[in-house]
């Protein structure tokens, strides 16, 4: 089946504002450029519903959820929500849809991991709050889009699912939500003595490779052969769940990981390979040139299409239009506008 790349409006326009790492343009560009490449037809798009307060309740608490409906109103104690929640900290600020559009993270995952499994690849670039946790915020993640795919793949009856998480940060909260869950695997490479710190041990379902700053494509691949592929190769996953994980990308203002687009893409293709029941989430990545390109390529390799080497004037104009609070204007490489994969 052709692939589906799955979004919605809300997440095209970024809710951060200010130098908070996400006040950038990232999954808008996206859908800028593809339409700039001609790459994306109304016929391998969808777009997801908000998930109701009762799908919420199957991962997150009650006075959570409640506490994200109501934490732009009038009345409420900011002090709780700050404290108990950590909703309204530096990390993770209240925005006027906030609880509109963490639902409708949550909705387009189950969305994709609902037409992934008419055997397609599924592309969610707004998705990926690995770090979302019961009942508070974490790591810029409100709710945990992940879990609530994994859990629609085994509410569906599948039996063993794989969640590769390449974003340079521990994928915490899909880990601890599967611990001890054998029909799911969870695997995260990592950045070590990076937040959240975690994941140093690996369990009988919990995979963890943390790696050191600077961790490079040869490095990867030589990982990828001596562990991750022979893991998969044993658990053969009947679903895959793979976040992309721009920030582990040479040149993202957080983080100190140094793989090149075209290493990275092959990677997440590779777990694709897998099976025919496989979604892409985007997650983090603070470089949006280097998110878009990432995002931009994956799209085209999932469609069959060739990467130009050089990209038209229209989808330069696109990434000429990106800014980043934390890239100064003289640090953007001329390939970040010139091509995708450089
Ligand atoms: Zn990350």
């Amino acid at each position: 089946m052709p692939p589906i790349l799955v979004s919605h409006p809300i997440f095209h326009t970024p809710r951060h504002t200010g130098r908070h790492p996400l006040a950038i343009r990232r999954v808008g560009a996206l859908i800028d450029l593809l339409h700039a490449l001609d790459w994306l037809s109304p016929d391998h798009y969808r777009e997801g519903a908000p998930a109701s307060r009762e799908t919420l309740l199957a991962f997150h608490d009650a006075p959570y959820v409640d506490a994200l409906m109501h934490a732009n109103d009038a009345s409420i104690d900011e002090k709780i929500l700050r404290e108990q929640f950590k909703i309204g900290t530096l990390d993770n600020p209240i925005y006027p849809d906030l609880f509109e559009r963490t639902s409708l993270l949550v909705g387009n995952a189950i969305l994709a991991a609902d037409l992934a499994l008419q055997n397609r690849h599924v592309f969610f670039a707004a998705g990926g709050t690995h770090h979302g946790r019961p009942a508070k915020a974490s790591g810029f993640c409100f709710t945990n889009d992940p879990v609530f795919a994994l859990n629609h793949w085994l509410k569906k009856g599948l039996q063993r699912i794989a969640y590769i998480d390449f974003d340079a940060h521990h994928g915490d909260g899909v880990e601890d939500a599967f611990l001890n869950d054998s029909r799911v695997l969870t695997i995260s490479i990592h950045e070590q003595k990076r937040w959240p710190n975690s994941g140093l041990t690996s369990s009988a379902t919990a995979l963890n490779f943390p790696v050191q700053s600077g961790f490079d494509d040869e490095s990867f691949e030589r990982l990828l052969q001596t562990d991750i592929h022979p893991a998969l190769q044993k658990f053969k996953p009947e679903a895959v769940l793979v976040m992309s994980g721009a920030d582990a990308l040479k040149g993202d203002p957080l983080c100190g990981l140094a793989l090149t687009i075209p290493t990275l893409r092959k990677a997440v293709l590779s777990m694709l390979d897998y099976s025919p029941i496989g979604v892409i989430l985007g997650g983090g990545g603070y470089n949006p040139w280097n998110a878009v390109r990432l995002w931009a390529s994956l799209w085209a390799a999932l469609q069959g299409r060739v990467i130009p080497e050089r990209l038209p004037p229209a989808a330069r104009a696109v990434l000429e239009g990106l800014e980043a609070p934390r890239i100064p204007k003289d640090r953007v490489l001329p390939e970040w506008l010139e091509r995708l994969d450089g």
